[in-house]
Protein backbone atom coordinates (compact mmCIF):
# COMPACT_ATOMS: atom_id res chain seq x y z
CA UNK A 1 0.00 0.00 0.00
CA UNK A 2 1.42 3.58 -1.11
CA UNK A 3 2.14 6.09 1.80
CA UNK A 4 -0.84 8.49 0.68
CA UNK A 5 0.60 11.21 2.86
CA UNK A 6 4.53 11.43 2.72
CA UNK A 7 3.82 10.79 -1.19
CA UNK A 8 1.80 14.25 -1.17
CA UNK A 9 4.18 16.17 1.42
CA UNK A 10 7.02 15.17 -1.36
CA UNK A 11 4.99 15.94 -4.54
CA UNK A 12 3.76 19.33 -2.60
CA UNK A 13 7.73 19.90 -2.13
CA UNK A 14 8.53 18.60 -5.80
CA UNK A 15 6.10 17.50 -7.92
CA UNK A 16 8.60 16.40 -10.75
CA UNK A 17 10.93 14.53 -8.36
CA UNK A 18 7.86 13.16 -6.67
CA UNK A 19 6.05 12.04 -9.87
CA UNK A 20 9.90 10.13 -11.35
CA UNK A 21 10.18 8.55 -7.92
CA UNK A 22 6.92 7.35 -7.14
CA UNK A 23 7.35 5.22 -10.40
CA UNK A 24 9.08 2.19 -8.16
CA UNK A 25 5.61 2.06 -6.05
CA UNK A 26 3.95 0.25 -9.13
CA UNK A 27 5.61 -3.08 -8.81
CA UNK A 28 6.16 -4.54 -12.31
CA UNK A 29 4.20 -8.22 -12.56
CA UNK A 30 6.60 -11.30 -12.95
CA UNK A 31 8.16 -12.45 -16.40
CA UNK A 32 6.18 -15.15 -16.94
CA UNK A 33 2.89 -13.23 -15.86
CA UNK A 34 3.31 -10.47 -18.05
CA UNK A 35 2.13 -9.62 -21.63
CA UNK A 36 1.77 -11.04 -23.88
CA UNK A 37 1.95 -14.16 -21.49
CA UNK A 38 -1.04 -13.07 -19.60
CA UNK A 39 -4.38 -13.25 -22.58
CA UNK A 40 -7.90 -12.06 -21.21
CA UNK A 41 -9.97 -14.42 -21.00
CA UNK A 42 -14.08 -14.14 -22.33
CA UNK A 43 -16.73 -16.29 -22.92
CA UNK A 44 -17.54 -17.03 -26.00
CA UNK A 45 -21.30 -17.42 -28.33
CA UNK A 46 -22.09 -19.93 -31.06
CA UNK A 47 -22.32 -18.05 -34.07
CA UNK A 48 -25.65 -20.13 -34.62
CA UNK A 49 -27.21 -19.02 -31.37
CA UNK A 50 -26.00 -15.18 -32.23
CA UNK A 51 -28.20 -15.25 -35.92
CA UNK A 52 -30.70 -17.11 -33.91
CA UNK A 53 -30.88 -14.14 -31.37
CA UNK A 54 -30.50 -11.49 -34.05
CA UNK A 55 -33.39 -13.04 -35.88
CA UNK A 56 -35.40 -12.97 -33.10
CA UNK A 57 -34.97 -9.33 -32.79
CA UNK A 58 -34.82 -8.66 -36.51
CA UNK A 59 -38.89 -10.89 -36.30
CA UNK A 60 -40.52 -9.01 -33.43
CA UNK A 61 -38.94 -5.70 -34.95
CA UNK A 62 -41.43 -6.43 -38.31
CA UNK A 63 -43.99 -7.16 -35.91
CA UNK A 64 -43.98 -10.87 -35.22
CA UNK A 65 -45.22 -13.08 -32.59
CA UNK A 66 -42.97 -15.77 -31.07
CA UNK A 67 -44.90 -19.30 -30.77
CA UNK A 68 -42.83 -22.50 -30.46
CA UNK A 69 -44.17 -25.83 -32.88
CA UNK A 70 -45.01 -28.97 -32.14
CA UNK A 71 -41.08 -30.94 -33.17
CA UNK A 72 -42.93 -34.51 -33.26
CA UNK A 73 -45.68 -34.50 -36.07
CA UNK A 74 -48.01 -37.56 -36.86
CA UNK A 75 -46.86 -39.13 -40.72
CA UNK A 76 -51.11 -38.58 -41.40
CA UNK A 77 -50.58 -34.88 -41.09
CA UNK A 78 -47.61 -34.54 -43.65
CA UNK A 79 -50.45 -36.74 -45.92
CA UNK A 80 -52.56 -34.14 -45.06
CA UNK A 81 -50.55 -31.51 -45.92
CA UNK A 82 -48.66 -33.27 -49.38
CA UNK A 83 -51.32 -34.80 -50.52
CA UNK A 84 -49.73 -37.66 -53.27
CA UNK A 85 -46.79 -35.93 -52.91
CA UNK A 86 -46.60 -37.16 -49.19
CA UNK A 87 -44.15 -40.40 -50.11
CA UNK A 88 -41.76 -37.70 -51.30
CA UNK A 89 -41.44 -35.59 -47.77
CA UNK A 90 -41.50 -38.36 -45.51
CA UNK A 91 -38.37 -39.79 -47.32
CA UNK A 92 -36.32 -37.06 -45.88
CA UNK A 93 -38.03 -37.18 -42.43
CA UNK A 94 -37.34 -39.31 -39.45
CA UNK A 95 -39.05 -41.84 -38.16
CA UNK A 96 -38.87 -42.18 -34.35
CA UNK A 97 -38.81 -45.82 -32.96
CA UNK A 98 -38.56 -47.67 -29.97
CA UNK A 99 -37.34 -50.70 -28.76
CA UNK A 100 -40.53 -53.27 -28.36
CA UNK A 101 -41.28 -54.93 -24.57
CA UNK A 102 -40.92 -58.11 -24.47
CA UNK A 103 -43.82 -60.29 -22.62
CA UNK A 104 -41.45 -62.27 -19.76
CA UNK A 105 -43.29 -64.89 -18.25
CA UNK A 106 -41.45 -66.64 -15.03
CA UNK A 107 -41.61 -70.14 -16.20
CA UNK A 108 -40.34 -73.12 -13.98
CA UNK A 109 -37.04 -73.11 -15.88
CA UNK A 110 -36.37 -69.14 -15.05
CA UNK A 111 -36.81 -69.46 -11.44
CA UNK A 112 -34.71 -72.90 -11.61
CA UNK A 113 -32.23 -70.48 -13.54
CA UNK A 114 -32.37 -68.17 -10.53
CA UNK A 115 -31.79 -70.34 -8.39
CA UNK A 116 -29.16 -71.92 -9.60
CA UNK A 117 -27.51 -68.30 -8.63
CA UNK A 118 -28.45 -68.88 -5.03
CA UNK A 119 -31.58 -66.85 -5.07
CA UNK A 120 -34.66 -68.31 -3.08
CA UNK A 121 -37.20 -67.08 -5.68
CA UNK A 122 -40.52 -68.57 -4.01
CA UNK A 123 -41.26 -66.24 -1.55
CA UNK A 124 -40.58 -63.07 -3.84
CA UNK A 125 -42.53 -64.93 -7.06
CA UNK A 126 -45.30 -63.36 -7.29
CA UNK A 127 -43.69 -59.44 -6.77
CA UNK A 128 -41.05 -60.28 -9.39
CA UNK A 129 -44.29 -61.14 -11.72
CA UNK A 130 -45.60 -57.97 -11.26
CA UNK A 131 -42.55 -56.04 -12.06
CA UNK A 132 -42.36 -58.25 -15.46
CA UNK A 133 -45.85 -57.49 -16.21
CA UNK A 134 -46.03 -53.49 -15.24
CA UNK A 135 -42.52 -53.32 -17.22
CA UNK A 136 -44.82 -55.33 -20.21
CA UNK A 137 -47.34 -52.71 -19.73
CA UNK A 138 -45.64 -49.28 -19.83
CA UNK A 139 -46.47 -48.60 -16.18
CA UNK A 140 -42.54 -49.37 -15.36
CA UNK A 141 -39.46 -47.51 -17.04
CA UNK A 142 -36.39 -49.87 -18.79
CA UNK A 143 -34.05 -47.78 -16.45
CA UNK A 144 -35.83 -48.84 -13.18
CA UNK A 145 -36.18 -52.47 -14.11
CA UNK A 146 -32.91 -53.62 -12.65
CA UNK A 147 -33.35 -52.10 -9.65
CA UNK A 148 -37.12 -53.24 -9.10
CA UNK A 149 -36.02 -56.76 -9.73
CA UNK A 150 -33.04 -56.61 -7.53
CA UNK A 151 -36.11 -55.12 -4.46
CA UNK A 152 -38.18 -57.73 -5.35
CA UNK A 153 -35.64 -60.41 -4.93
CA UNK A 154 -34.02 -58.94 -1.49
CA UNK A 155 -30.78 -59.28 -3.96
CA UNK A 156 -27.79 -56.30 -4.79
CA UNK A 157 -28.38 -54.81 -7.91
CA UNK A 158 -24.94 -56.22 -9.41
CA UNK A 159 -26.82 -59.82 -8.85
CA UNK A 160 -29.83 -57.89 -10.09
CA UNK A 161 -27.93 -57.38 -13.20
CA UNK A 162 -26.66 -60.61 -13.76
CA UNK A 163 -30.30 -61.91 -13.88
CA UNK A 164 -31.29 -59.87 -16.37
CA UNK A 165 -28.27 -61.25 -18.39
CA UNK A 166 -28.58 -64.76 -17.89
CA UNK A 167 -32.21 -65.49 -17.09
CA UNK A 168 -33.97 -62.98 -19.43
CA UNK A 169 -31.93 -62.40 -22.60
CA UNK A 170 -35.27 -61.65 -24.27
CA UNK A 171 -34.96 -58.27 -22.93
CA UNK A 172 -31.03 -58.46 -25.05
CA UNK A 173 -30.71 -57.97 -28.80
CA UNK A 174 -34.03 -56.39 -29.15
CA UNK A 175 -34.50 -53.84 -32.19
CA UNK A 176 -36.42 -50.92 -32.86
CA UNK A 177 -39.59 -50.45 -34.15
CA UNK A 178 -41.04 -47.69 -35.89
CA UNK A 179 -44.05 -45.74 -35.05
CA UNK A 180 -45.93 -43.37 -37.23
CA UNK A 181 -44.25 -40.27 -35.25
CA UNK A 182 -41.43 -37.99 -37.62
CA UNK A 183 -39.37 -35.15 -36.48
CA UNK A 184 -40.53 -32.05 -38.52
CA UNK A 185 -38.65 -31.98 -41.48
CA UNK A 186 -39.92 -28.32 -41.97
CA UNK A 187 -41.45 -25.68 -39.97
CA UNK A 188 -44.59 -26.15 -41.96
CA UNK A 189 -45.34 -29.82 -40.77
CA UNK A 190 -45.73 -27.55 -37.01
CA UNK A 191 -47.25 -24.40 -38.70
CA UNK A 192 -50.53 -26.02 -40.12
CA UNK A 193 -51.09 -27.28 -36.54
CA UNK A 194 -50.41 -24.19 -34.73
CA UNK A 195 -52.57 -21.60 -37.36
CA UNK A 196 -55.49 -24.20 -37.39
CA UNK A 197 -55.67 -24.19 -33.48
CA UNK A 198 -55.79 -20.41 -33.83
CA UNK A 199 -58.02 -19.41 -36.08
CA UNK A 200 -61.08 -19.67 -33.55
CA UNK A 201 -58.57 -17.78 -31.14
CA UNK A 202 -56.82 -15.02 -32.34
CA UNK A 203 -58.33 -12.29 -34.95
CA UNK A 204 -57.19 -12.14 -38.49
CA UNK A 205 -54.70 -10.95 -39.54
CA UNK A 206 -51.59 -12.22 -38.01
CA UNK A 207 -47.93 -12.53 -38.05
CA UNK A 208 -46.29 -15.05 -36.28
CA UNK A 209 -42.38 -16.92 -36.03
CA UNK A 210 -40.66 -19.90 -34.95
CA UNK A 211 -37.03 -20.27 -34.47
CA UNK A 212 -36.38 -23.85 -33.80
CA UNK A 213 -34.56 -27.48 -34.72
CA UNK A 214 -35.59 -29.21 -37.73
CA UNK A 215 -34.28 -32.90 -38.76
CA UNK A 216 -33.70 -33.81 -42.61
CA UNK A 217 -32.36 -37.85 -43.37
CA UNK A 218 -30.40 -36.28 -45.84
CA UNK A 219 -28.27 -38.98 -48.23
CA UNK A 220 -25.34 -37.20 -46.96
CA UNK A 221 -23.67 -33.91 -45.06
CA UNK A 222 -22.03 -31.53 -47.03
CA UNK A 223 -20.79 -27.87 -46.82
CA UNK A 224 -23.90 -26.73 -47.01
CA UNK A 225 -26.47 -29.72 -45.00
CA UNK A 226 -26.73 -31.26 -41.95
CA UNK A 227 -29.17 -33.83 -40.66
CA UNK A 228 -30.28 -31.18 -38.72
CA UNK A 229 -30.78 -27.12 -38.51
CA UNK A 230 -32.55 -24.27 -37.41
CA UNK A 231 -35.36 -23.23 -39.55
CA UNK A 232 -36.25 -18.94 -38.76
CA UNK A 233 -39.87 -19.44 -39.88
CA UNK A 234 -42.89 -17.18 -39.99
CA UNK A 235 -46.65 -17.25 -41.13
CA UNK A 236 -48.60 -14.45 -42.09
CA UNK A 237 -52.35 -15.45 -41.99
CA UNK A 238 -55.49 -12.84 -43.29
CA UNK A 239 -57.12 -12.00 -46.16
CA UNK A 240 -55.23 -10.32 -49.26
CA UNK A 241 -52.02 -12.13 -47.93
CA UNK A 242 -50.03 -13.25 -50.97
CA UNK A 243 -46.41 -14.04 -52.42
CA UNK A 244 -45.58 -10.31 -52.27
CA UNK A 245 -45.61 -10.78 -48.69
CA UNK A 246 -43.02 -13.02 -49.15
CA UNK A 247 -40.54 -11.25 -50.60
CA UNK A 248 -41.10 -8.40 -48.52
CA UNK A 249 -40.48 -10.46 -45.66
CA UNK A 250 -37.07 -11.83 -46.92
CA UNK A 251 -36.04 -8.00 -47.80
CA UNK A 252 -37.18 -7.20 -44.61
CA UNK A 253 -35.30 -10.01 -42.50
CA UNK A 254 -32.08 -10.32 -45.16
CA UNK A 255 -31.65 -6.04 -45.13
CA UNK A 256 -31.82 -6.45 -41.35
CA UNK A 257 -28.45 -8.61 -41.97
CA UNK A 258 -27.03 -6.15 -43.98
CA UNK A 259 -27.51 -7.97 -47.59
CA UNK A 260 -28.02 -6.21 -50.36
CA UNK A 261 -26.82 -8.48 -52.70
CA UNK A 262 -30.28 -11.25 -52.74
CA UNK A 263 -32.07 -12.59 -55.25
CA UNK A 264 -35.72 -14.37 -55.98
CA UNK A 265 -35.98 -17.22 -58.14
CA UNK A 266 -39.39 -19.46 -58.80
CA UNK A 267 -38.75 -22.88 -57.22
CA UNK A 268 -38.49 -25.72 -59.63
CA UNK A 269 -39.68 -28.18 -56.67
CA UNK A 270 -43.32 -27.49 -56.37
CA UNK A 271 -43.96 -28.59 -52.82
CA UNK A 272 -48.39 -29.41 -53.71
CA UNK A 273 -48.74 -27.32 -50.02
CA UNK A 274 -47.83 -24.79 -52.05
CA UNK A 275 -50.10 -22.71 -54.29
CA UNK A 276 -48.69 -23.05 -58.16
CA UNK A 277 -46.26 -20.63 -58.81
CA UNK A 278 -46.17 -19.30 -55.12
CA UNK A 279 -43.00 -20.92 -54.10
CA UNK A 280 -39.93 -18.96 -54.35
CA UNK A 281 -36.43 -19.74 -53.37
CA UNK A 282 -33.78 -16.80 -51.83
CA UNK A 283 -30.93 -16.87 -52.56
CA UNK A 284 -27.82 -15.02 -51.23
CA UNK A 285 -24.23 -14.57 -52.24
CA UNK A 286 -21.33 -16.45 -49.96
CA UNK A 287 -18.81 -13.61 -51.29
CA UNK A 288 -15.65 -16.20 -49.76
CA UNK A 289 -17.17 -19.53 -51.24
CA UNK A 290 -18.14 -17.11 -54.21
CA UNK A 291 -21.21 -19.05 -54.98
CA UNK A 292 -25.33 -18.01 -54.43
CA UNK A 293 -26.45 -19.88 -51.60
CA UNK A 294 -30.32 -20.94 -50.83
CA UNK A 295 -31.17 -19.36 -47.62
CA UNK A 296 -35.12 -19.39 -47.65
CA UNK A 297 -38.17 -20.61 -49.32
CA UNK A 298 -41.34 -18.68 -49.22
CA UNK A 299 -44.91 -19.29 -50.54
CA UNK A 300 -48.55 -19.04 -50.56
CA UNK A 301 -49.94 -22.70 -48.75
CA UNK A 302 -52.33 -24.25 -51.03
CA UNK A 303 -55.63 -23.64 -50.31
CA UNK A 304 -56.49 -27.47 -50.76
CA UNK A 305 -54.27 -27.91 -47.37
CA UNK A 306 -55.15 -25.32 -45.78
CA UNK A 307 -59.11 -26.09 -46.13
CA UNK A 308 -58.31 -29.91 -44.89
CA UNK A 309 -56.79 -27.87 -41.58
CA UNK A 310 -59.96 -25.58 -41.11
CA UNK A 311 -58.78 -22.53 -42.39
CA UNK A 312 -60.27 -20.03 -44.35
CA UNK A 313 -57.76 -17.17 -45.11
CA UNK A 314 -54.81 -17.48 -47.30
CA UNK A 315 -51.02 -17.86 -45.74
CA UNK A 316 -47.84 -16.89 -46.35
CA UNK A 317 -44.93 -18.81 -45.00
CA UNK A 318 -41.30 -17.94 -45.30
CA UNK A 319 -38.72 -20.68 -43.92
CA UNK A 320 -34.72 -19.00 -43.38
CA UNK A 321 -31.87 -21.67 -42.93
CA UNK A 322 -29.93 -20.11 -39.98
CA UNK A 323 -26.62 -22.02 -40.49
CA UNK A 324 -27.04 -21.16 -44.11
CA UNK A 325 -27.53 -17.23 -43.21
CA UNK A 326 -24.58 -17.63 -39.79
CA UNK A 327 -22.77 -19.24 -42.59
CA UNK A 328 -22.76 -16.17 -45.00
CA UNK A 329 -22.42 -13.24 -41.98
CA UNK A 330 -19.23 -15.16 -40.43
CA UNK A 331 -17.86 -16.29 -43.70
CA UNK A 332 -17.70 -19.82 -42.88
CA UNK A 333 -17.05 -22.05 -45.87
CA UNK A 334 -18.51 -25.48 -44.67
CA UNK A 335 -21.53 -25.42 -42.21
CA UNK A 336 -20.27 -28.46 -40.50
CA UNK A 337 -17.14 -26.57 -39.13
CA UNK A 338 -19.46 -23.77 -38.29
CA UNK A 339 -21.63 -25.86 -36.15
CA UNK A 340 -19.12 -28.42 -34.62
CA UNK A 341 -15.97 -27.07 -34.16
CA UNK A 342 -14.53 -28.95 -31.42
CA UNK A 343 -14.90 -31.92 -33.87
CA UNK A 344 -12.62 -30.43 -35.88
CA UNK A 345 -8.75 -28.93 -36.49
CA UNK A 346 -8.28 -26.12 -33.72
CA UNK A 347 -5.83 -23.19 -35.12
CA UNK A 348 -3.84 -21.29 -32.47
CA UNK A 349 -3.30 -17.84 -33.88
CA UNK A 350 -0.10 -16.38 -33.54
CA UNK A 351 -0.93 -14.29 -30.23
CA UNK A 352 -1.82 -17.72 -28.99
CA UNK A 353 1.03 -19.58 -29.30
CA UNK A 354 2.85 -16.02 -27.84
CA UNK A 355 1.08 -16.32 -24.62
CA UNK A 356 1.92 -19.78 -24.68
CA UNK A 357 6.67 -19.41 -24.73
CA UNK A 358 7.67 -19.09 -21.11
CA UNK A 359 10.28 -18.90 -19.16
CA UNK A 360 11.14 -22.23 -17.57
CA UNK A 361 13.30 -21.18 -14.75
CA UNK A 362 12.60 -18.33 -12.96
CA UNK A 363 13.71 -17.35 -9.04
CA UNK A 364 10.51 -17.17 -6.32
CA UNK A 365 12.25 -14.85 -3.94
CA UNK A 366 11.64 -11.24 -5.08
CA UNK A 367 15.09 -10.00 -3.99
CA UNK A 368 16.87 -12.72 -6.53
CA UNK A 369 14.16 -11.95 -9.31
CA UNK A 370 14.83 -8.52 -8.70
CA UNK A 371 18.39 -9.09 -9.36
CA UNK A 372 17.87 -10.70 -12.91
CA UNK A 373 16.97 -6.64 -13.88
CA UNK A 374 20.55 -5.33 -12.51
CA UNK A 375 22.04 -8.22 -14.24
CA UNK A 376 20.16 -7.94 -17.43
CA UNK A 377 21.05 -4.30 -17.51
CA UNK A 378 24.50 -4.69 -17.03
CA UNK A 379 24.76 -7.23 -19.44
CA UNK A 380 23.35 -5.37 -22.54
CA UNK A 381 25.47 -2.75 -21.28
CA UNK A 382 28.76 -4.12 -21.52
CA UNK A 383 28.01 -6.68 -24.10
CA UNK A 384 30.35 -5.15 -26.49
CA UNK A 385 33.61 -5.11 -23.64
CA UNK A 386 36.68 -6.27 -26.12
CA UNK A 387 38.22 -10.10 -24.43
CA UNK A 388 39.97 -10.94 -22.65
CA UNK A 389 37.81 -9.21 -20.37
CA UNK A 390 34.74 -9.65 -17.46
CA UNK A 391 31.94 -8.46 -16.01
CA UNK A 392 32.02 -8.40 -11.85
CA UNK A 393 28.32 -8.18 -10.53
CA UNK A 394 28.33 -8.29 -6.30
CA UNK A 395 25.54 -8.59 -3.82
CA UNK A 396 24.63 -9.18 -0.58
CA UNK A 397 21.30 -11.21 0.38
CA UNK A 398 20.12 -11.41 3.95
CA UNK A 399 18.45 -14.56 5.37
CA UNK A 400 17.15 -13.90 8.63
CA UNK A 401 20.74 -13.46 10.68
CA UNK A 402 22.78 -15.42 7.76
CA UNK A 403 24.13 -13.30 5.28
CA UNK A 404 25.46 -14.38 1.74
CA UNK A 405 27.77 -12.20 -0.75
CA UNK A 406 26.92 -13.29 -3.58
CA UNK A 407 30.00 -13.00 -6.69
CA UNK A 408 29.00 -13.35 -10.36
CA UNK A 409 31.61 -12.92 -12.72
CA UNK A 410 30.50 -13.06 -16.88
CA UNK A 411 33.83 -13.40 -18.31
CA UNK A 412 35.25 -14.23 -21.90
CA UNK A 413 38.91 -15.25 -22.04
CA UNK A 414 39.49 -15.73 -25.34
CA UNK A 415 41.29 -12.76 -26.87
CA UNK A 416 39.99 -10.55 -30.03
CA UNK A 417 35.99 -10.81 -29.20
CA UNK A 418 32.94 -9.09 -27.29
CA UNK A 419 32.02 -10.08 -24.03
CA UNK A 420 28.61 -11.61 -25.20
CA UNK A 421 28.10 -13.19 -28.57
CA UNK A 422 26.56 -11.37 -31.62
CA UNK A 423 22.95 -12.77 -30.78
CA UNK A 424 22.70 -12.00 -27.05
CA UNK A 425 19.59 -9.42 -28.69
CA UNK A 426 17.46 -11.42 -30.61
CA UNK A 427 13.80 -11.33 -29.34
CA UNK A 428 11.46 -14.22 -29.53
CA UNK A 429 8.65 -13.96 -31.98
CA UNK A 430 5.62 -15.98 -33.22
CA UNK A 431 5.13 -15.41 -37.03
CA UNK A 432 3.41 -17.26 -38.99
CA UNK A 433 3.13 -19.94 -36.48
CA UNK A 434 7.07 -20.00 -36.43
CA UNK A 435 8.88 -19.48 -33.04
CA UNK A 436 11.51 -17.51 -34.10
CA UNK A 437 14.80 -15.74 -32.81
CA UNK A 438 15.01 -12.35 -34.32
CA UNK A 439 17.96 -9.76 -34.39
CA UNK A 440 18.17 -6.45 -33.50
CA UNK A 441 19.38 -5.15 -36.65
CA UNK A 442 19.53 -7.38 -39.95
CA UNK A 443 23.30 -6.39 -40.65
CA UNK A 444 25.33 -9.46 -41.46
CA UNK A 445 22.32 -11.56 -41.81
CA UNK A 446 22.23 -13.79 -44.75
CA UNK A 447 20.07 -12.51 -47.62
CA UNK A 448 18.01 -15.48 -47.88
CA UNK A 449 16.55 -15.01 -44.40
CA UNK A 450 16.49 -11.70 -44.35
CA UNK A 451 12.63 -11.57 -45.67
CA UNK A 452 11.15 -13.30 -43.19
CA UNK A 453 13.16 -11.80 -40.39
CA UNK A 454 11.60 -8.84 -41.21
CA UNK A 455 8.19 -9.90 -42.34
CA UNK A 456 8.44 -11.86 -38.29
CA UNK A 457 9.43 -8.88 -36.59
CA UNK A 458 6.79 -6.69 -38.26
CA UNK A 459 3.74 -9.24 -39.13
CA UNK A 460 4.52 -11.41 -36.05
CA UNK A 461 3.75 -11.13 -32.15
CA UNK A 462 6.75 -9.95 -29.89
CA UNK A 463 7.16 -12.36 -26.45
CA UNK A 464 8.65 -9.43 -25.21
CA UNK A 465 11.51 -11.94 -24.18
CA UNK A 466 15.43 -11.38 -25.64
CA UNK A 467 18.21 -14.28 -25.19
CA UNK A 468 19.53 -12.16 -22.20
CA UNK A 469 16.55 -11.79 -20.28
CA UNK A 470 15.87 -15.18 -20.49
CA UNK A 471 19.40 -16.48 -19.61
CA UNK A 472 19.80 -13.91 -17.02
CA UNK A 473 16.76 -15.86 -15.49
CA UNK A 474 18.91 -19.06 -16.14
CA UNK A 475 21.55 -17.30 -13.92
CA UNK A 476 19.40 -15.81 -10.99
CA UNK A 477 17.22 -19.49 -10.70
CA UNK A 478 20.25 -21.05 -10.57
CA UNK A 479 21.63 -19.11 -7.85
CA UNK A 480 18.21 -19.96 -5.81
CA UNK A 481 18.96 -23.38 -5.98
CA UNK A 482 22.39 -23.24 -5.00
CA UNK A 483 21.26 -20.97 -1.62
CA UNK A 484 18.99 -24.05 -1.23
CA UNK A 485 21.28 -26.43 -1.44
CA UNK A 486 23.85 -24.50 0.19
CA UNK A 487 26.17 -24.99 -3.19
CA UNK A 488 28.97 -22.44 -2.69
CA UNK A 489 29.95 -22.08 -6.37
CA UNK A 490 28.12 -23.07 -10.00
CA UNK A 491 29.05 -22.49 -13.89
CA UNK A 492 26.64 -21.43 -16.50
CA UNK A 493 28.34 -22.07 -19.86
CA UNK A 494 26.36 -21.37 -23.02
CA UNK A 495 28.36 -20.66 -26.65
CA UNK A 496 25.78 -21.73 -28.84
CA UNK A 497 21.92 -21.48 -28.75
CA UNK A 498 20.62 -24.24 -30.44
CA UNK A 499 16.69 -24.65 -29.19
CA UNK A 500 14.53 -23.23 -26.10
CA UNK A 501 15.58 -24.90 -23.46
CA UNK A 502 19.31 -24.00 -24.27
CA UNK A 503 18.06 -20.07 -23.30
CA UNK A 504 15.46 -21.41 -20.72
CA UNK A 505 12.36 -21.28 -22.38
CA UNK A 506 9.54 -23.68 -22.88
CA UNK A 507 6.66 -24.13 -25.30
CA UNK A 508 3.20 -25.03 -23.94
CA UNK A 509 2.70 -29.37 -25.65
CA UNK A 510 -0.58 -28.19 -27.55
CA UNK A 511 1.90 -25.24 -29.13
CA UNK A 512 4.57 -27.68 -30.22
CA UNK A 513 1.99 -29.93 -31.10
CA UNK A 514 0.95 -27.85 -33.33
CA UNK A 515 4.69 -26.61 -34.71
CA UNK A 516 4.85 -30.01 -35.68
CA UNK A 517 2.20 -31.01 -36.98
CA UNK A 518 1.63 -28.06 -39.43
CA UNK A 519 6.05 -28.22 -40.29
CA UNK A 520 6.38 -25.13 -38.93
CA UNK A 521 10.08 -24.59 -36.79
CA UNK A 522 11.18 -23.02 -33.54
CA UNK A 523 14.37 -21.37 -34.69
CA UNK A 524 16.24 -19.87 -31.91
CA UNK A 525 19.60 -20.43 -32.90
CA UNK A 526 22.37 -17.94 -32.64
CA UNK A 527 25.92 -17.74 -30.90
CA UNK A 528 25.82 -16.22 -27.32
CA UNK A 529 29.00 -17.02 -25.83
CA UNK A 530 28.17 -16.57 -22.38
CA UNK A 531 30.32 -17.56 -19.84
CA UNK A 532 29.71 -17.33 -15.64
CA UNK A 533 31.27 -18.01 -12.78
CA UNK A 534 29.27 -17.55 -9.42
CA UNK A 535 30.48 -17.68 -6.09
CA UNK A 536 28.60 -17.28 -2.39
CA UNK A 537 29.86 -17.21 0.53
P1 LIG B 1 -31.45 -27.40 -50.49
O1 LIG B 1 -32.00 -27.35 -51.90
O2 LIG B 1 -30.31 -26.45 -50.25
O3 LIG B 1 -31.19 -28.78 -49.99
P2 LIG B 1 -34.17 -27.27 -49.66
O4 LIG B 1 -34.78 -26.67 -50.89
O5 LIG B 1 -34.33 -28.72 -49.43
O6 LIG B 1 -32.63 -26.84 -49.55
P3 LIG B 1 -36.16 -26.10 -47.99
O7 LIG B 1 -36.94 -27.33 -47.77
O8 LIG B 1 -36.67 -25.08 -48.93
O9 LIG B 1 -34.68 -26.47 -48.38
O10 LIG B 1 -35.81 -25.45 -46.56
C1 LIG B 1 -35.75 -24.05 -46.29
C2 LIG B 1 -34.38 -23.59 -45.90
O11 LIG B 1 -33.84 -24.40 -44.87
C3 LIG B 1 -33.36 -23.72 -47.02
O12 LIG B 1 -33.39 -22.61 -47.85
C4 LIG B 1 -32.07 -23.82 -46.28
O13 LIG B 1 -31.60 -22.51 -45.94
C5 LIG B 1 -32.43 -24.54 -45.03
N1 LIG B 1 -32.08 -25.98 -45.08
C6 LIG B 1 -32.77 -26.97 -45.65
N2 LIG B 1 -32.16 -28.17 -45.50
C7 LIG B 1 -31.05 -27.93 -44.78
C8 LIG B 1 -29.99 -28.75 -44.28
N3 LIG B 1 -29.97 -30.05 -44.46
N4 LIG B 1 -28.99 -28.16 -43.59
C9 LIG B 1 -28.99 -26.83 -43.38
N5 LIG B 1 -29.95 -26.00 -43.82
C10 LIG B 1 -30.97 -26.52 -44.52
Amino acid sequence: MFKREEIIEMANKDFEKAWIETKDLIKAKKINESYPRIKPVFGKTHPVNDTIENLRQAYLRMGFEEYINPVIVDERDIYKQFGPEAMAVLDRCFYLAGLPRPDVGLSDEKISQIEKLGIKVSEHKESLQKILHGYKKGTLDGDDLVLEISNALEISSEMGLKILEDVFPEFKDLTAVSSKLTLRSHMTSGWFLTVSDLMNKKPLPFKLFSIDRCFRREQKEDKSHLMTYHSASCAIAGEGVDINDGKAIAEGLLSQFGFTNFKFIPDEKKSKYYTPETQTEVYAYHPKLKEWLEVATFGVYSPVALSKYGIDVPVMNLGLGVERLAMISGNFADVREMVYPQFYEHKLNDRNVASMVKLDKVPVMDEIYDLTKELIESCVKNKDLKSPCELAIEKTFSFGKTKKNVKINIFEKEEGKNLLGPSILNEIYVYDGNVIGIPESFDGVKEEFKDFLEKGKSEGVATGIRYIDALCFKITSKLEEAFVSNTTEFKVKVPIVRSLSDINLKIDDIALKQIMSKNKVIDVRGPVFLNVEVKIE
